[in-house]
């Protein structure tokens, strides 16, 4: 079957020592179905499913028959979780190989709910349909937005139920990453393992995703610091759109500095910085203006894993991890405040940027508006009747953004072409993904799903054949919670 399909798998992984993972097929389910195959990811990974049957592909991603050179693996890690630390581990996830892409890139292939491991704790190892398709549906939106994301390859239903506080539909999604490396990978190995086994590691994350540095002076510091990097660059982008992840657990970051880990994720309508989806975030540890701090906080966890081998004298070490963790707020800030510039059309630098932006913030929260629809209206000509636009405050605002905007030299229509590419029209909200999952999930309908995706492929595109998905939930349709994956 391989030969057909494409599969050009390599299994780096299984060069670390063995402590890493554990070799474990999936448990083969009782009747698979198709639910979807995301056909242009495949075309780009350099797989074709198009000659195979339905029920040739049903197998392959419940993973009743695996691809003949596969060897499924499922990692361990650990992790902090909302601050506590436990061991981890892939529970109901099994890493079947790298797929090198005609690109030249190497791709984990991963089926997430293909049964028990000797990670599985308590858990029954299996995944529900409604949490599957959430992923496939954010993470593919993450992916149209530009934004850093694992992605979703297939969703098969096995044919089992799962039980959760009800009798569910059992699901296997296939998710697709530069790797599954997290934070509480190397935690497990600091931890758990020696100084050694968190070199050989860093040694080979290094070579995945930031090969550039072999050759550093201080290679390990310069991990550190594109990691925190790349970190502070994502959860800005996050922000910008609205996203709130919902479980920033040291093992749902990924050192490639993808989005990882779509469980009570969701994108915020009305602008509120507290908001918070998730059931079991009690706190609002995570909530959408914590996340900076989250991830500075995961990152400083990171950067313990490493002390041994940033520098050989303890406090020489720890001072360099402190800078490296510190420079994030910096980081974080640029990378927002040049992400607020572009929402804004604004091409130039000036100090007062920043109190122009806090400024119009401020009005929305206020007015509770629409954190999307409200730059979008921004990026067109016309406001849109809305008493925010007519309260005082927002009018002096808009006065001094005009002013501001005069200053500079570039041409109304390069200033709103700026805007409309950085200020999306079209998000998976939440009350849409939740109409497609109880569509999918109850009634066995995918046709909602399959539109809702449709739309999302291009998200900064005012198409008039998907308004529809511009409007913000009625009171009846708000989602206020949405609940773990698990
Ligand atoms: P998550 O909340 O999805 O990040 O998962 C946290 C941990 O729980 C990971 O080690 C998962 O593998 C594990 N886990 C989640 N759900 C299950 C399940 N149904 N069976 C076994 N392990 C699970
Ligand atoms: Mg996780």
């Amino acid at each position: 079957m391989s030969g057909d399909v494409g599969w050009a798998f390599n299994h780096s992984y299984t060069s670390l020592p063995e402590s890493f993972y554990v070799r474990i097929s999936p448990v083969a389910v009782r009747a698979p179905n198709v639910v979807i195959i995301n056909h242009s990811l495949a075309e780009s990974l350099g797989l074709d499913f198009s000659l195979l049957s339905t029920e040739a592909i049903a197998r392959l991603f419940s993973g009743n028959v695996l691809p003949e050179n596969a060897q499924p693996i499922a990692q361990a890690y650990a992790g902090h979780q909302f601050g506590g630390f436990t061991m981890l581990g892939d529970g109901r996830a099994i890493l079947v190989g790298e797929q090198l892409t005609p690109a030249g890139n190497r791709f984990d292939i991963q089926f997430k709910g293909s049964g028990r491991t000797p990670f599985s704790r308590r858990g029954d190892g299996r995944a529900a349909l409604g949490p599957m398709l959430r992923e496939y549906i954010i993470s593919e939106a993450m992916f149209a937005l530009g934004i850093p994301s694992t992605r979703s390859l297939a969703v098969v239903t096995t044919g089992e139920t799962v039980f959760r506080e009800e009798p569910l539909p059992g699901a296997i999604l296939t998710r697709v990453a530069s790797s599954h490396i997290r934070v509480g990978t190397f935690e497990y190995a600091a931890r758990f393992k020696d100084e050694f086994s968190v070199k050989v590691l860093a040694d080979y994350a290094i070579q995945r995703h930031y090969p550039g540095l072999r050759d550093a002076e201080n290679p390990y510091l310069a991990f550190l610091k594109s990691v925190i990097d790349r970190q502070a660059s994502l959860v800005a982008q996050w922000l910008l759109v609205g996203f709130i992840h919902g479980v920033m657990n040291t093992d749902n970051m990924a050192i490639s500095g993808e989005t990882i880990d779509f469980g009570p994720c969701a994108f915020m309508d009305e602008f509120d910085p507290q908001t918070v989806f998730s059931s079991i975030d009690q706190h609002g540890r995570y909530a959408y203006h914590n996340q900076p701090h989250a991830a500075q906080w995961n990152l400083a966890r990171f950067a313990e894993t490493l002390l041994p081998l940033l520098n050989p004298v303890h406090e020489k070490a720890l001072a360099l991890a402190e800078e490296a963790v510190h420079g994030f707020s910096d980081l974080f800030q640029q990378y927002w405040l040049a992400g607020m510039r572009k929402k804004l059309g604004l091409l130039t630098e000036e100090v007062e940027d920043i109190e122009l932006i806090e400024k119009l913030l401020d009005c929305m929260r206020k007015h509770r508006m629409d954190y999307t629809n409200t730059f979008r209206a921004l990026s067109t000509k016309i406001l849109p009747e809305h008493s925010m636009f007519l309260d005082s405050a927002f009018v002096s605002w808009h006065k001094q953004w005009q002013a501001r905007l005069a200053r500079q030299s570039e041409s109304e229509q390069s200033v709103f072409s700026l805007m409309q590419a950085n200020n999306p029209v079209i998000l998976a909200r939440n009350h849409r993904v939740e109409a497609a999952l109880v569509a999918a999930s109850k009634h066995g309908d995918y046709a909602v799903m399959n539109r809702l995706l449709a739309a999302l492929v291009d998200p900064y595109s005012d198409a008039v054949q998907y308004r529809d998905y511009q409007m913000p939930p009625s009171a009846s349709e708000r989602v206020c919670q949405t609940f773990c994956g698990t």
